[in-house]
């Protein structure tokens, strides 16, 4: 019941970044106010970076697909799957997802722990 309140909720609600940190809105709707107060959640409901927003430095846009760039898997913005696409040059990747493809298996493409 909670969880699938909480994907209606990531579903639905608004995202958006407030200094620096990505968060869900409810943007004024009551049907999101409703399920905020049953999660017992603030409004803004703040989200961590990671797995939550693209792994390219700097961006905080939310993650539209999960893609290879040069040598790591990505979770990438619409914007940075894009450039990705097009095999441009990768700018800088967050420090958390250099750390987890380092343990991606060379061979198998498999996470290692
Ligand atoms: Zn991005």
């Amino acid at each position: 019941m909670k969880e699938a309140l909480i994907d209606m909720v990531f579903q639905f609600g608004y995202r958006t970044v407030i200094d620096n940190k990505p968060a869900i809105i409810t943007g004024g709707l009551s049907a999101l106010k409703g399920a905020f107060d049953v999660l017992n959640w603030d409004d803004p409901h703040y989200l961590t970076p990671e797995g939550n927003t693209c792994e390219i430095e700097g961006c905080m846009n939310e993650i539209s697909s999960e893609q290879r760039w040069g040598k790591y898997y990505l979770m990438l913005c619409h914007k940075h799957s894009s450039m990705a696409f097009k095999k441009k040059r990768r700018p800088q990747v967050k420090s958390y997802a250099i750390e987890r493809e380092l343990k991606r298996d060379k061979k198998t493409g498999f996470l290692t722990y």
